[in-house]
């Protein structure tokens, strides 16, 4: 994040300059960081207090915590964040004590953040708040449509850019909308939400289907079996006339058939249907408001969707490949039938399957491990309107790990892995997208490629996550960072996190970790004890949320550090990370095969056969 005081009031503008003139700038880094703490850490005791937060006064407390780090250190970087959530605070205590001053002050640290930080993370949402508190709070409609107006023009292609686009549409007069022949966006009375959109990926065991809609909703959820269906009423919810009269067709896949229709006046009714399923999660992201939905199944066994090369040495009459090789299916079938039915797509055990021919120079390393089905998918983070990081010379995050991920592809696919791309070019792809694709396919391993950021220009070196809870500040941070979202979103995605997370998974995705770190490290910093080895560490990221493979998300390098920066700017250095990590992902995959191979085939097709 860069600080930009040209812009500045001029009362910030002296505050850096004598700072600055003092070279103190550790000292009033790590002081900022204190006072931002503690302003946080008194906003989480208020949240969480019912006490305090029926006090006017906590709130205003909290209020001038935060706004005791912009006037301590406008320049920390901590600045912006604490102008967010003032702003944030007083819009709160507007809303819970009625106060008008309480709006003003909200409206005046918004604009102090837009005007004083443009390139903050903070900036396009601090625009978008005061529209909306503007049109909503004051009825102030020109005020408000000047604020969207600028969130269009400064901040192209952003979350924020659409939903001011959608405001302003909402405000214009209808008689425009009877005059326009293109499709208008359907406009609801204030306090009904929109159902806007169903999107789905469907796999032959799995399905993510995403609802999109205009803002939190309140739904109830039950589950029918015989024929297998889930359903979702969302109430005070309205779904457009486009959307309703939409047909989803029936896939070949695992999920049959969407429905969705007015089910009353204020309720919408979301029907999936299934072939039959096991055991399913819903829940919700922020930002813009959306309905996740992942089912877990299998789809009843088809003849011919065995490939003919896995089924060849067994006989023309053989059942599924499955079933001969399965020595004891009664007894893991009788546990928790029926999720434990084979699926026609699962691949029989490695031992039985008749590996591809050889290449020229010989078996590849996946063939020689028996792991002719691993297939990786490499995420490269953000694209299109997302640029991630980026630093001063104009290094953008997008664009480094598109380049590592490629490298990487073309170093995996040479050792026979199965390689899939979330993107191979400058798109942008919504994080909850990138774990569908995944899922869908049924990768065996997910990886999703990084490179970092913090508020001072000191920290560098390589980090590696998978998901769990966030243990520390820095790891909250990173997270907030690449969900987009508010550390605040963060702690409220913990809760969530409880409800999704596979402990199976966790064990997985954390020796992955440990064998990508490693191998970085060990590669790019000849010892392990350097400091640049940042280690394996845990936080919620919404890219790996629901992921049902072994998942990491790898952090390269800070391009906020100069050094660092400049290392990722060397292709001969994003090479070496692609080979790096590459040894990592085989690391594992072949720790995988002596595991399997020193075990008993009954073991093995019982590890194969749990439930996910
Ligand atoms: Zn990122």
């Amino acid at each position: 994040m860069r600080w930009t005081g040209s812009s500045g009031r001029s009362a910030l503008g002296l505050l850096v300059l004598l700072s600055s003139m003092g070279g103190a700038a550790e000292g009033a880094q790590a002081s900022a960081r204190k006072l931002y703490d503690e302003a946080h850490a008194a906003e989480t005791r208020l949240q969480q207090s019912k006490a305090k937060t029926a006090k006017k006064s906590e709130w205003v407390r909290v209020a001038k915590m935060y706004r005791s780090v912009v006037v301590s250190h406008p320049q920390s970087g901590y600045s912006d964040d604490s102008l967010f959530y003032e702003a944030e605070i007083y819009r709160e205590v507007y809303r819970r004590f009625d106060d008008d001053a309480a709006l003003e002050r909200s409206l005046d640290a918004y604009l102090q953040l837009a005007t004083g930080y443009p390139s903050s993370k903070w900036a396009a949402r601090a625009r978008l708040n005061r529209g909306k508190v503007q049109l909503e709070r004051r009825n102030d409609r020109k005020g408000a449509s000047a604020e969207l107006g600028k969130v269009i023009a400064d901040f192209p292609g952003t979350p924020e850019a659409a939903e001011a686009r959608r405001l302003l549409d909402e405000m214009a007069p209808p008689r425009r909308a009877a005059a326009a022949p293109g499709p208008e966006r359907e406009t609801f009375p204030s306090g009904v939400v929109g159902v806007r959109n169903i999107r789905q990926w469907t796999g032959t065991e799995y399905t993510r289907i995403v609802i999109d809609l205009d803002d939190e909703v309140k739904y109830t959820e039950g589950i029918v079996q015989d024929p297998a269906r889930i359903y979702f009423d969302l109430l005070g919810a309205r779904v457009t006339r486009d959307l309703a009269s939409r047909i989803f067709p029936v896939g070949d896949g695992f999920l049959q058939q969407i429905r969705v229709g007015q089910n009353k006046a204020d309720v919408v009714r979301v029907v999936l249907d299934f072939q039959n399923l096991s055991e399913y999660n819903v829940f919700t992201l922020p930002d813009p408001y959306r309905l996740v939905v992942d089912i877990l199944g299998k789809a009843p066994a088809e003849p011919a969707a065995a490939p003919p090369i896995e089924v060849a040495d067994l006989g023309p009459a053989a059942p599924p490949a499955e079933r001969v090789v399965e020595p004891a299916p009664v007894a893991v079938a009788a546990e928790t039938p029926p999720a434990t039915e084979p699926a026609p797509k699962a691949a029989p055990p490695d031992i039985i399957r008749v590996p591809p021919p050889p290449r020229k120079d010989g078996y590849s390393i996946v063939q020689q491990l028996g792991l002719s089905a691993s297939r990786v998918v490499i995420d490269p983070g953000h694209g299109g309107h997302d640029p991630g990081t980026m630093n001063r010379s104009g290094l953008r995050e997008k664009d480094v790990v598109l380049d590592v991920s490629q490298r990487l592809r073309k170093l995996l696919e040479k050792e026979g892995f199965e390689v899939v791309m979330t993107r191979d070019k400058d798109v942008f792809i919504p994080l909850e997208e990138r774990t569908a694709i995944a899922n869908s396919k049924g990768a065996d391993l997910f990886l999703s490629i990084h490179v970092n950021a913090a508020r001072s220009t000191k920290p560098r070196g390589t980090e590696t996550y998978f998901l769990n809870l966030a243990t520390t500040p820095d790891a909250e941070e990173v997270a907030a960072r690449e969900n987009a979202v508010t550390t605040r979103r963060v702690n409220e995605l913990q809760s969530i996190l409880q409800k999704v997370l596979n402990n199976e998974k966790i064990t997985e995705s954390r020796e992955l970790a440990g064998r990508v770190q490693t191998s970085l490290s060990s590669d790019l910093y000849a010892s392990a004890k350097d400091p640049r080895n940042r280690g394996v560490k845990t936080a919620p990221f919404y890219v790996l949320l629901g992921a049902q493979m072994p998942s990491v998300l790898v952090e390269i390098a800070y391009l906020t550090n100069r050094r660092d920066a400049e290392l990722l700017g060397d292709a001969a250095f994003r090479q070496k990370v692609a080979e790096s990590i590459a040894v990592g992902v085989r690391g594992y995959q072949s720790s995988l095969a002596r595991t399997t191979s020193t075990e008993t085939q009954a073991g093995r097709v019982a590890e194969k056969e749990q439930p996910r």
